[in-house]
């Protein structure tokens, strides 16, 4: 029983021996409901019990464990790295067949669609119209699913910006699927690996080598989770960020000051799991005269409500969370904030609507495009 989890027993009791607490200061569940079970800390000891004592997976530990933003807040205060333990309970949990009801929906829409809203094919590819897009060449434009669908402007505006660093980018609208994060976060391996690899074989067999994505959760999906389901696998991965800031340090494309203050949002997926920190900030010192930090900023940097799937599952508690890092953006009194993630755009974009924030939320792709001379 619990073959996942048991991988992780000498980090269980090293957390419940120490039981030191330091993962629970920027933890967003655990300050906005208010219990312990709902920290990292929390878990660990839930996990503990799980294989100590053989017991069931009941509703109470199911809610303990999809009340977290899989943010990595903790893994940034934790040597442990819980967000893996947690991974692996999501697991056990689908073993059981206790997957909670609206996530195992997203999960049966992308398999069915190729998208977890189950949205038509024809509306992935509406930001393509106006647009010459190439449909031949190694490095394809991987936009994911949140910007084509709820944001297609951006998602033009990054492809174009992208074109223009000098990268012979393409997009082949037939092949463009789910990268099949939202199903890892269900904790069904087996479907997600499906579709990891009939991804893969799509990519293959069309020769691309490289992919630029402007989703952090894609970048973290393809670069770092294919690779331990894929044997063998071969794909150069780069958040877009990357791309456009290598080509302003090379000289590739040159940018002004058009804005006065920006404070920037760092996008949990790019910026603790990727390690992605100073090219955002590079760029944004270039198209700005001032660049605020927010307090917890960089690999400190609090969850903006999006990750985890906790919007299907507890959207009250992903509205909070927004609403809490909204009134964090607009203590620091900045002219815009800016982040490069469009989950964190959407959930941001509620928090500050509901503060009545002065703020104004733009995306960076937008910001740098506008900025260019
Ligand atoms: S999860 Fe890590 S930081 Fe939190 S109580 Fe356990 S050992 Fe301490
Ligand atoms: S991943 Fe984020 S929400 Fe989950 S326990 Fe860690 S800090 Fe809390």
């Amino acid at each position: 029983m619990y073959e996942e989890l048991i991988k992780y027993r000498d980090k269980l009791y090293t957390c419940n021996r120490s039981h030191c607490g330091f993962c629970q200061e920027g933890c967003l569940p655990y300050k906005l409901l208010g219990y312990e079970q709902y920290s990292s800390r929390g878990r660990m000891i839930v996990s503990r019990v799980l294989i100590e004592r053989n017991i069931k997976i009941d509703e109470n530990i199911v809610d303990i464990v999809f009340n977290c933003f899989l943010c990595g807040f903790c893994n940034a205060k934790c040597a442990l790295y819980p967000t893996d333990i947690f991974t692996a309970l999501r697991r056990e949990i689908n073993k059981a067949g206790l997957t909670p009801r609206p996530l195992i929906e997203v999960a049966n829409n992308i398999v069915s669609s190729g998208n977890p809203y189950a949205f038509s094919r024809e509306d992935r590819y509406k930001w393509t119209k106006d647009i010459q897009i190439t449909t031949k060449s190694q490095s394809i434009y991987f936009p994911g699913c949140v910007y084509p669908y709820l944001q297609a402007k951006q998602t033009k505006t990054i492809y174009s910006l992208l074109a223009k660093t000098g990268i012979e980018i393409s997009y082949i609208p037939e092949i463009d699927n789910c990268c099949g994060y939202p199903v890892y976060l269900t904790g069904d391996m087996e479907k997600f690996e499906a579709i990891a690899k009939k991804n893969y074989e799509n990519w293959k067999r069309q020769g691309i080598k490289k992919i630029y994505t402007p989703c952090p959760g894609c970048y973290k999906t393809l670069a770092e989770i294919y690779p331990e389901f894929i044997e063998n696998y071969d794909i150069e991965v780069y958040h877009a960020v990357l791309a456009i800031h290598d080509a302003y340090e090379n000289g590739k494309i040159s940018l002004q000051k058009k804005y006065q203050t920006i404070t920037y949002h760092d996008p949990c997926d790019l910026t603790r799991f990727m390690r992605v920190i100073e090219e955002p900030r590079k760029l944004i010192e270039a198209i700005s005269n001032e660049f605020i930090e927010l307090d917890y900023h960089g690999y400190f940097a609090k969850c903006c409500g999006g990750g985890g799937l906790v919007v299907a599952y507890n959207p009250q508690l992903h509205l909070q969370a927004s609403i809490h890092r909204a009134k964090e953006i607009e203590s620091v009194g900045a002219e815009i904030v800016t982040t490069f993630c469009p989950t964190c755009l959407r959930t941001l974009r509620k928090g500050l609507k509901r503060i009545k924030a002065k703020t104004k939320l733009i995306d960076l792709g937008q910001l740098i495009f506008s900025s260019m001379q």
